[in-house]
């Protein structure tokens, strides 16, 4: 059984010009989990992909009994 991990991006229109958090270019829009400025739906899924391997490596510590197949 494998852990279903949330991996949607919601991106709104940003507000103000700002660099993109993930690549630096110019950012139009922000990623609202995480507040932060995002360019394109590419370096979102970045985002969550980066914010996804930090959890699971967190979770894999604390909890012997999460699957390990994805690691
Ligand atoms: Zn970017």
């Amino acid at each position: 059984m494998r852990v279903s991990h949330r991996t949607e991006s919601i991106l709104i229109p940003a507000s103000e010009s700002k660099m993109c958090s993930m690549c630096g270019d110019h950012a139009h829009y922000v990623e609202i989990s995480f507040e932060s400025p995002i360019c394109s739906i590419d370096c979102a899924k970045q985002m969550w992909k980066l914010y996804v391997d930090t959890q699971v490596s967190r979770q894999y510590k604390i909890s012997e009994f999460m699957p390990k197949d994805q690691v």
